[in-house]
Order: C-alpha cells, then sequence, then structure tokens
C-alpha cells in the first residue's frame, strides 16, 4: 500500500495585516502656527511620508469662543507654504454629535460619570486637601450619589459636568516612540473634566474619538501631553480599541532660555519677511534635537529618508534664528535653478552666478539689477585712465567665461597693478559696489556693450 503522501509544506505564516500609517496634526484655530507647532507638524508630516502614509489636519475647534476661521485659513496657509501638504482635514465642530454618543458609551459601561460641584466647591476641596498635605485629586464624591440625589441638583437647577473615570485596571503604560518605556500613575491623577456643565468639550475624549474614527496609527506631539497620554490610553481601552504609537518631543527653547515669549511670536509670517526659504525650516526643525547634522539639503527627500523618531534625544534643542538665517543662505548657495525659476526673474546662468552671494531669495533680484543696469557707480575721477585703458582692452576681447581672466591678466601687464588696485576700481564701475559675486561669471552676464559703457561712463 502506497504510503500516504506527505504532508504539503505549511504555507508561510501570513504577516499580520498592518493598518496604513496615518498621523495627524492637531492645532487649535485660536491663533497663528509658532515654530513650536511647526515642528510638530513637520514630524508629523515626515513620519506619514517616509512610512507611505497619509497625513491629516485635525482643527482642534471645540472652544467656540476662541476659535475663528481666520485662523484656520492661516494655518491652511501656513502649511501650504512650508510644503506640508495634508491629504484630509476634519474639524472637531463637525463632530459633537458623535463625541456625545461616545460619552453616552462610557458612561453606560461606567468609565464615565456625571458630577455636579460648582468651581467654587472643587476649590474649596483642593484647598481642604491641600492644607491637609494631601494631593489635591478630586475624591469622586459624585460616585456615591444616588438617582435620588442627582433628581434634586438637576431640580435645583444643577446641570453636571462628566468625567472620565480613571483606573489601575486599564493600561497605563506605552512604549513611546522617543521616550521609551514611559507610564502614568492613574491613582495620582484627578478624572479629568471631559464636558463641560454647559455641554462643550474639552480637548481629551474628542481627540481620542477622532483618533479612532480617522484610522491615526501614530500621534506625534510635544512632550507637554504626556499625562495627556496616559490618559488617553485609558479611553482608548474603555473604547474597546487599540491605541496609536505615541511619541513625544522634547520642547523646543528659544536663545533667550526656556520660556522664550519670543519662540512662541515666531512663525510663518517671521520667516517670509526675513526672506527665509520654506525647505530652510524644515532642514532645521527636521533635525534639531535628533543624532544627526543639520545639513544645507536642496529638497525635502533626504530629510524625509533620514528621518527617524529614535534619532530624537531627551535634551530641550535651542531653535537659533540666526542659525536658520546661515542655513538658509547655505541652502541658497545650492539650490538648483529649477528649485527657484518662476520666483525669481534670473536665468539659470544668472542664477549660477549671484547664487553663492546670498542670503535671502530677494537678494537675487537685486543682482538681477545690478546685470541689467543701469549702475549707479561711485564716480572714480582719479581711475579715469585706468578704465579708459579697460574699456579699450576689452573691446579687443570675444566675451566669454574667460574674458574677466584675460582682460585682468593685460591689465596687470600693462600697469604693473595688483590685488585689490587692479580689481577694485573695475568692479565699482561694472557693478556699483566693492564686493560680489564672481566677475568671471558676471561680466559675460552684464554683455560687451554694456560693460563698455559702464567702463567708460
Ligand atoms: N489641540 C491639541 C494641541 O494643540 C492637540 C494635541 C494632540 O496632538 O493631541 O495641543
Amino acid at each position: 500500500m502506497a504510503s500516504a503522501p506527505a504532508p504539503a509544506p505549511a504555507a508561510p505564516a501570513a504577516a499580520p495585516a498592518r493598518a496604513p500609517v496615518v498621523t495627524r496634526f492637531a492645532p487649535s484655530p485660536t491663533g497663528r502656527l509658532h515654530v513650536g507647532n511647526i515642528r510638530t507638524a513637520l514630524l508629523n508630516w515626515l513620519t506619514a511620508r517616509k512610512l507611505g502614509g497619509r497625513f491629516l489636519l485635525r482643527l482642534d475647534d471645540t472652544d467656540a469662543a476662541r476659535s475663528t476661521e481666520a485662523f484656520a485659513a492661516s494655518i491652511r496657509e501656513d502649511l501650504a507654504w512650508l510644503g506640508l501638504h495634508p491629504d484630509g482635514e476634519v474639524r472637531q465642530s463637525d463632530r459633537l454629535a458623535r463625541y456625545a454618543e461616545v460619552l453616552e458609551a462610557l458612561a453606560a459601561a461606567g468609565h464615565a460619570y456625571p458630577a455636579y460641584e460648582t468651581p467654587e466647591e472643587l476649590e474649596l476641596k483642593r484647598k481642604v486637601q491641600l492644607a491637609q498635605g494631601l494631593p489635591p485629586v478630586y475624591d469622586r464624591a459624585a460616585l456615591a450619589l444616588t438617582a435620588a440625589d442627582r433628581a434634586r441638583l438637576e431640580a435645583e437647577g444643577r446641570r453636571p459636568h462628566w468625567r472620565f473615570r480613571l483606573s489601575p485596571d486599564l493600561p497605563h503604560r506605552w512604549d513611546d516612540l522617543v521616550r521609551g518605556p514611559s507610564h502614568i500613575d492613574p491613582a495620582s491623577l484627578s478624572d479629568p473634566v471631559i464636558r463641560r456643565a454647559d455641554g462643550s468639550w474639552l480637548y481629551m475624549l474628542p481627540s481620542v474619538v477622532d483618533d479612532i474614527d480617522m484610522g491615526v496609527t501614530h500621534v506625534l506631539r510635544g512632550e507637554d501631553h504626556v499625562t495627556n497620554t496616559g490618559i488617553q490610553l485609558q479611553m482608548f481601552a474603555a473604547l474597546g480599541h487599540p491605541p496609536p504609537a505615541f511619541g513625544h518631543a522634547p520642547l523646543l527653547t528659544g536663545t533667550e532660555g526656556k520660556l522664550s515669549k519670543r519662540l512662541g511670536s515666531i512663525g510663518v509670517a517671521e520667516f517670509r519677511a526675513a526672506g527665509i526659504e520654506p525647505l530652510a525650516v524644515k532642514a532645521l526643525l527636521a533635525r534639531l534635537g535628533t543624532s544627526l547634522p543639520v545639513e544645507p539639503v536642496t529638497s525635502d527627500e533626504p530629510l524625509i529618508e533620514t528621518f527617524d523618531l529614535s534619532h530624537l534625544g531627551r535634551a530641550h534643542p535651542r531653535f537659533d534664528e540666526a542659525e536658520l538665517l546661515a542655513l538658509n543662505a547655505k541652502i541658497l548657495h545650492a539650490l538648483p535653478h529649477a528649485a527657484v525659476a518662476g520666483r525669481v526673474p534670473l536665468s539659470e546662468a544668472e542664477w549660477l552666478a549671484v547664487r553663492g552671494n546670498l542670503r535671502t531669495l530677494a537678494e537675487a533680484a537685486e543682482w538681477k539689477a545690478v546685470i541689467d543696469g543701469p549702475v549707479a557707480a561711485p564716480p572714480q575721477p582719479e581711475e579715469a585712465a585706468y578704465l579708459a585703458e579697460a574699456a579699450r582692452l576689452l573691446e579687443t576681447l570675444e566675451m566669454g567665461p574667460e574674458t574677466w581672466g584675460a582682460l585682468t591678466a593685460a591689465l596687470a601687464e600693462r600697469t604693473g597693478r595688483k590685488g585689490k588696485s587692479l580689481f577694485l576700481p573695475l568692479r565699482l564701475a561694472l557693478t556699483g559696489r566693492a564686493s560680489g559675486p564672481d566677475m568671471a561669471a558676471l561680466l559675460p552676464l552684464i554683455g560687451k556693450h554694456e560693460a563698455l559703457a559702464r567702463l567708460r561712463a
């Protein structure tokens, strides 16, 4: 009897189905973005681009009194200027009914409860606790209320606010993408208020509901949110949903120290006014506080390719505007014409001639004006004969990249001049300036006819 066929080799275990990466940037439209927000947006954008995912903009506009359309529009414009284009947008104010539905479910499962204390009563409790040397953690008195107690309070005209019930039995540890193993102690925190008595929403629960509904896989934000993460971890679990990965970046400091007012007021408007390239902002903020050096990249790609949250250290990186300006200049010096075409009125040859002298792109137009003329050269009566000799020689030369070298070599031979006395009168007459781009590149751009006119002027 033939033996049974050998069992087919086991199929390789299927890789666990991984959700596509989704990150989000979640500013409140209650002000303009500042450099700290911009860095958070960038970290989320880089993560999405690196991992082939989606980057969403979420407008946290539950604070109806402080949120404005104008700020929402400025956030979109600033992200567009930076080239951090969101793959979608969500507004919390469109989702209030959804939050109410989720709160109802949490309350039904015992994870949220109504409380009726007024702010004054809560303040009094805090004072008593502090006086007794106790931590000012909410005492959960509301949990002891009976249905009859609640009916009586409501009959008195009191409206409940809602708290989420923290629990040592819900998860409170996570492996932070930046900080490593992290945790909170739920017993040391007050049950957070998630909805106010007037029905308005605090940030904590809506953020979790959105992250679930938007399929967010990575929540990357500043380390001022670490405690929130512990609380939100409990909310994800209470809602029966696996949490996203969390990463918390150390906050930036300014050159004047940690509590820099200036830092909170620097944003895209200031960058634009200073002539900073979006790429320079990205190149600096992508690497600040990481183990990789800040480099004058000429496109986003190297920033995306090398990006890894684990490169972020734990120290507070210093944001220095002077460093940004210096990086901006280095980037301009290396940018190909294609990267600026349409933004500056220079041909490729003109761009290549002047880029090495730029600190900001706006300065390119100044050099274009020098090339095209007319230039207002300072009078040099004592150099009249020298400049006339230069004009005579130039007339005999073909114009090209070698012309400047040939002209100055011939002048040196005839006049015995060298160094500054050889070059400076020519540069002043031809450009109106004592310094600037390499004359060998500039002279052919000025052209023979115009150069002769300037030397003879
Ligand atoms: N609106 C919150 C903030 O700007 C969002 C925090 C988060 O990323 O969850 O701080």
